[in-house]
């Protein structure tokens, strides 16, 4: 019997998340309400400190929200890694401004602070930068250019709950905003969610309103103030970014599992640090210091080039062996749309062409067990030792 194909990534759902959900289902109340208020105060007592939180239906959405709350617009540049998903870069055209494409730093993947430096221009209003992975970016170079320049920062923090950085939550820096993601394979997950979490009054107040179609109470006090509250007023063209709680159900419970998901993943993430020496493969970076936490989303490696298969045949003879995996990313200098409208080429970005070239992701999640690493492992040895 051949081993059943290994998914490239599942959630974990538990008897907790269902009966929750369940709750809401019986309850009556199935959009924003109590649960998601609740996951909004669960979420920022996780984090500590004064952050407000702002649940929404995608990270995405909530990208949008901070940079429409900061009054972004045409003629604005905002720097962003090329080595991200399009999500980041597309909130910064639905506001009518442009992103400026820097390359990423070789050790971490992450956006290099050096390039942003180089592509500051009188335009620039904001710096966009994303913890690849899990692996935070070096927040203290990018605050500090942040603030020589006056530019705002927005992190992408799709991929790093939990990550700390020198000791601090990501979610805890002095960032106009910080966004998480909650999407079916990222490290919680409410099938598809996110969170805004911000220290400024002026981005919480902004993003609540618009994440209601621009109206300045949520259903919740609409429907449950003590008084019949029937009149509201819309003060902007808003969007409809709200979250439901069916999804904070999933939320509230995944929230209480996340240090023991967290350290699953870093000895699932150990494991194949051990069991992949010795093969042409650059194992994923890692943190720098014991200050910091890689979330582990994912776990990226690189195909060398003495190797004696390239990437694309090497995922391939992964799959016929029943194992699923992926690329993070095709950069964004390659997709078309982008591609074109920028006029970027690939020698613009050396570290992020070359990784996405040579690497792949590696199944990582929760319900993997030893040994369905050790399957990995063991392909990986099959086909490159
Ligand atoms: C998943 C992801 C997003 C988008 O998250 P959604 O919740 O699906 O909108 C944004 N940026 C990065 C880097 C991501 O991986």
């Amino acid at each position: 019997m051949p081993d059943p194909f290994l998914p490239f990534a599942l959630p974990e759902i538990g008897d907790e998340e269902i009966a929750e959900v369940v709750d809401s289902l019986r309850s009556g109340w199935i959009t924003t309400g109590p649960k998601t208020r609740r996951f909004e105060e669960d979420f920022g007592a996780y984090l500590g400190g004064n952050v407000e939180c702002i649940a929404v239906n995608s990270a995405t959405a909530g990208l949008h929200l901070a940079l429409e709350a900061l009054g972004l617009g045409p003629g604005d540049e905002v720097i962003v890694p090329t080595h991200t998903f399009t999500a980041t870069a597309e909130v910064v055209r639905y506001l009518g401004a442009d992103p400026v494409f820097v390359d990423v730093d070789p050790g971490s993947y992450c956006i290099d602070p050096v390039l942003v430096r180089k592509a500051i221009t009188a335009k620039t209003r904001l710096l966009l930068p994303v913890h690849f992975a899990g692996l935070s970016c070096d927040m203290s170079a990018l605050c500090s250019i942040a603030k020589e320049y006056g530019l705002e920062i927005v992190e992408d923090a799709a991929h790093a709950f939990p990550t700390r950085c020198g000791g601090r939550l990501i979610g805890q820096f002095d960032t106009a905003a910080t966004v998480f993601s909650f999407y079916a394979n990222k490290t919680i997950a409410t099938g598809e969610g996110g969170m805004l979490v911000t220290q400024r009054p002026d981005v919480a107040k902004r993003s609540r309103i618009m994440r209601l179609h621009g109206i300045d109470r949520d259903a919740f006090n609409r429907f449950t103030s003590k008084t019949p509250a029937w009149y509201y007023e819309v003060v902007a063209p808003g969007f409809k970014y709200n979250m439901s709680d069916i999804a904070a159900s999933l939320g509230l419970q995944q929230l209480r599992k996340i240090d023991r998901f967290q350290a699953r993943r870093e000895e699932l993430a150990h494991r194949y640090d051990r069991g992949l020496s010795g093969l042409p493969l650059r194992a994923a970076p890692r943190p720098s210091d014991h200050a910091s936490t890689h979330a582990w989303h994912l776990y990226v490696v690189q195909v060398l080039p003495s190797a004696r298969l390239d990437r694309d045949a090497l995922i391939q003879g992964l799959y016929d062996l029943g194992i699923g995996c992926s690329v993070h990313y095709v950069p964004l200098h390659r997709q078309p749309y982008w591609r074109d409208r920028y006029k970027l080429r690939p020698q613009q970005f050396p570290v992020s062409d070359e990784l996405y070239r040579r690497c792949v992701s590696l199944p990582l999640y929760t319900r993997m067990s030893d040994s369905d690493v050790d399957r990995v492992v063991a392909a990986l040895h099959h086909l490159l030792g």
